[in-house]
């Protein structure tokens, strides 16, 4: 029989740390911080497959799969905290929270406090001693299951939750403030009218029955795995919407029992800068939530960490040990206790660990550990410090990189000689680093009002996600460096400041009020997510430093990885900026770009709309030293590397003016009737461009193009050779599919590169290689690599043509497939392996069956993307090509791949 249920507790467990898949990250560390004997409260894991049931045949199937293994499961619980579910003088009171294999913070339910209801209120009380305490659990219970069981929500998002309304009517009937000042009876009021409020809208009672409880919250477990905020989750990182949740069950542990209770959450090492420092939050009297919610300003653990925040939040020192003592003060036993835990932890899964705990009544207790989430920054520092710490080798500090995260790293930061002049405007946490400049919105939905918007909120919650990712960046007037606003930023990478209290929202006025200066809706703020502070309108921002460890991983990277990289650039610019993150010559310039600028459009518009040889090669005699300059700018710029040089590609059509006055200012200059010059445009016109007089085809019909950019390449590599710069260029074809089209264009190629060497009395070593960017070019490869020195895959047309899906008009319909699951993933973001992959394979293989030797790369937008360069190192590409910004991806996405497939 199938097993869906393990165990754990007093240092035993039925699963362990490599069994994320089946019983969630959560389950299996928890499995694993029983053997480790690490205290944890007792409790079971209901594996994804059961998740998997419950989708696919409903809750019944599920139910009934696991009925009497969750008896059993709970029987132990209770017979390792000797207590029984449903008691009224002594209930088992449990947890309930999902734990899928990877963590997504926020995305899942929670429910505490199961197993109360208005006897085992009574046995909590007496047991406890803490009448108090035993309601405060129990209208905290009725609230989280009404919120997440039965779907009692807020109705709009101006309005609050309906409980918290329920509270604030109260606190206003009693004229008070705060939570905590809410008297047992209060408490139990609100019990009535929480359940008064289930029974109005549900139309049902409240359950009081712990075992409906029970089935009624791991039901909605398994129903928030295909919420809305977890599908969008699940979409960000692509996880597969099969893996499933696991559902944790586990014994309570309270941390607001009193003054010798406490609960928090911890890091290893710093999740924002990778500091290698304990640090984390904590609250005395409080439960789960209370520290990430927001509501109230947790303390710091550590007293230096304590001290450092209070410099930040501009707290005296005596103000600081008064009012917000950290832990290593106020339980000094304690706290040595959760040092040697973190200590231990981090030194077992080697990698930096995100904790939470709880203190009840002196006892520690840990609910959680996992690999904590992290910025791009403290991804690089923690990945080198482990290594230089001899925790870890280089291979292993190589695969704690996430390749896309790099990318935070390489984007601007303040202008410190702007950050001077900028009017601070509030301080915050440093909740997630970086710079962001943006237009205020209020609400997630509408940060995508204004290309840079920054949203602004009270605190943040997980439906707050999408906006989260549109916005550049997140303050929020309440909450820790590990609220919610705070984690999720940090893992998306966004720039983030939390808890500026001196920021006033209101929601429905759509204001902000900072200091009596008020902000609306579309005002310019600026963010420092590093140094916590808000600054008023935009701040210049300037590049980042990409030494120190940056420059150690990217040397790890380079040790490791067997094919290079290559940058696609057009302008010596973007090759300089490539070449400083550490590109290995040009797998693309697409020369067309080149004619676009100042008198470069006419004579090119010229050359196209003449209708003889000799008018055509006046024009491109006129292009020819435009060429040539950019040429040498760009060999110049990678001198040493090979630059691959493509002809021109594009259909003609798009170079020739559109607009009346254009057209007739170009017939005054070609000496030709306005009429001879629409009827040529129209002419050019075509049904299907991208699959008309492009390409080659372009070279083959007019040979005097391909002539000209041949001696303008070869001129321009001379020149410089006469200057003693190394250039190595690599003429490439485009939009071949026939061996026949590569021989014709290399031979006008080649004999025009003789000419220029025999005029110049001088030679240089060049390449002629082909694009394969046609199914027909990948199939009959062995021909083509007969007339070419190199093949580079251009997997934006291969896509284009092996799918066949437009380029320019796919948008229409990818979105809905891959809303609906047809499409995984976007194929011109993400290369199809088994379709296009597969002619990319098969293009290598047939391609140096004739040819050993020959080099082989791609310069698709693909050879920039992680998983694809793991692709093109699996069927032994020598290169891959992308834009400047993702060189550094790809050299670590190459050493990873390499790592991978060859180790
Ligand atoms: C390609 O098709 O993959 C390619 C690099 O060329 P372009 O995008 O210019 O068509
Ligand atoms: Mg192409």
């Amino acid at each position: 029989m199938a097993k869906y249920v393990y165990t754990f507790g007093d240092g035993k467990a039925e699963g362990k740390a490599d069994m994320k898949n089946l019983i969630g990250g959560k389950g299996a560390n928890l499995a694993e911080m029983n053997l480790i004997g690490v205290p944890v409260p007792p409790g079971f894991s209901i594996t994804t497959e059961v998740c998997t049931i419950y989708t696919q045949q409903g809750h019944d199937a599920a139910v009934s799969a696991i009925k009497e293994e969750v008896e059993a499961a709970v029987a132990l619980i209770e017979e390792l905290t000797n207590t029984t579910f449903g008691d009224k003088d002594n209930p088992c009171l449990v947890s309930v929270r999902s734990g899928a294999r990877v963590s997504m913070p926020g995305m899942m339910d929670t429910v505490l406090n199961l197993g109360l209801n208005d006897l085992a209120v009574q046995g909590i009380a007496k047991k406890s001693g803490n009448e108090r305490f035993a309601w405060d659990s129990y209208r905290r219970f009725v609230q989280m299951y009404g919120d997440v069981v039965l779907g009692m929500k807020p109705e709009s998002k101006e309005d609050i939750d309906p409980f918290e309304a329920i509270m604030e009517n109260l606190k206003e009937e009693k004229g008070i403030e705060l939570d905590t000042q809410f008297t047992t009876e209060d408490l139990k009021l609100l019990v009535i009218r929480f359940k008064e409020a289930v029974l109005k809208v549900t139309g049902k009672s409240f359950p009081d029955d712990p075992w409906e409880q029970l089935w009624g919250a791991v039901s909605a477990v398994f129903d928030s795995w295909m919420n809305e905020r977890a599908i969008y989750y699940r979409k960000l990182n692509n996880i597969p919407a099969e893996w499933g949740t696991a559902v944790n069950v586990q014994a309570m542990v309270y941390g607001n029992m009193g003054d010798t209770s406490a609960t928090g959450v911890a890091f290893t090492r710093d999740a924002a800068t990778g500091e290698d420092i304990f640090n984390g939050e904590y609250l005395i009297n409080a439960q789960g939530e209370d520290v990430v919610a927001g509501t109230r300003t947790p303390q710091q653990i550590t007293l230096e960490g304590s001290k450092r925040w209070a410099e930040l939040a501009e707290v005296t020192e005596e103000v600081r040990k008064a009012e917000y003592p950290s832990l290593e003060e106020t339980m000094p036993e304690i706290f040595k206790e959760l040092m040697a835990i973190q200590e231990k932890l981090e030194n077992h899964y080697k990698d930096m660990q995100d904790l939470e705990f709880t203190i009840q009544d002196g006892k520690l207790w840990l609910l959680q550990t996992r690999n904590g989430k992290r910025t791009g920054a403290a991804m690089v520092k923690i990945a080198v410090d482990m290594l230089e710490q001899d925790m870890i080798d280089e291979k292993t500090a190589l695969s704690r990189i996430e390749p896309a995260k790099l990318d935070e790293l390489l984007h601007p930061v303040f202008d410190t000689a702007a950050l001077q002049d900028a009017k601070v405007l509030a301080k915050g946490l440093p909740a997630s680093p970086g710079a962001a400049t943006g237009q205020v919105v209020f609400f997630a939905d509408e940060a995508s009002k204004y290309e840079n918007s920054i949203l602004v909120r009270i605190e943040t919650s997980p439906e707050d996600l999408e906006g989260m990712n549109l916005a550049r960046g997140i303050l929020t007037a309440r909450g820790g460096m590990t609220s919610h606003a705070a984690v999720v930023a940090r893992g998306m990478g966004k720039c983030c400041v939390s808890g500026a209290g001196a920021v006033k929202i209101d929601y429905k006025a759509r204001v902000m009020n900072v200091d009596g200066q008020q902000f609306k809706e579309g005002d310019w703020i600026s963010l420092n997510g590093t140094t916590g502070q808000v600054y008023e309108g935009k701040v210049q921002t300037m590049n980042p430093d990409l030494g120190g460890d940056f420059g150690k991983v990217m040397d790890l990277s380079d040790k490791f990885a067997r094919m290079t990289v290559r940058t696609n650039a057009d302008t010596p610019h973007d090759a300089k900026v490539a070449r400083d993150f550490g590109a290995q010559g040009i797998g693309l310039c697409r020369t067309e770009h080149m004619f676009f600028e100042g008198n470069r459009i006419k004579a090119m518009r010229e050359m196209i709309l003449s209708s003889t040889l000799e008018g055509r090669e006046k024009a491109l005699a006129k292009l020819l030293p435009y060429q040539r300059e950019d040429f040498e700018g760009i060999f110049e710029a990678m001198a040493g590397y090979g630059v691959t040089v493509r002809l021109l590609d594009p259909p003609l059509h798009e170079f020739v003016p559109h607009q009346q006055a254009t057209q007739k200012e170009l017939a005054k200059e070609m000496g030709i009737s306005i009429d001879a010059v629409k009827s040529k445009i129209a002419d050019l016109e075509e049904f299907n461009p991208m699959l008309g007089h492009r390409g080659c085809r372009l070279g083959i019909t007019y040979p005097e193009i391909t002539a000209m950019q041949a001696r303008a390449i070869i001129e321009a590599a001379l020149n410089l050779k006469a200057k003693g710069v190394d250039a190595r260029p690599e003429i490439m074809v485009p939009l071949v599919g026939t061996v026949a089209e590569l021989r014709n264009q290399a031979k006008i190629i080649r004999s025009t590169a003789e000419k220029v060497f025999e005029e110049k009395g001088d030679r240089i070593d060049y390449l002629v290689g082909t694009m394969i960017e046609i199914p027909r070019a990948a199939l009959t490869a062995d021909h083509v690599a007969a007339e070419a020195d190199f093949f580079s895959f251009g997997t934006n047309d291969l896509t284009q043509m092996t799918l066949g899906y437009s380029r320019d008009d796919a948008g229409k319909f990818l979105l809905v497939y891959l809303e609906n699951g047809i499409l995984k993933q976007d194929p011109f973001q993400v290369l199809d392996r088994n379709g296009v992959g597969q002619l990319v394979k098969i293009g290598v293989e047939k391609g140096r069956s004739a040819k050993p030797n020959l080099k082989v790369g791609i310069c698709g937008e693909h050879g920039g993307e992680p998983s694809s360069v793991e692709f093109c190192d699996s069927v032994d590409l020598d290169y891959v090509s992308c834009s400047p910004y993702r060189v550094p991806i790809a050299r670590v996405a190459a050493a990873l791949a390499n790592i991978k497939h060859r180790n």
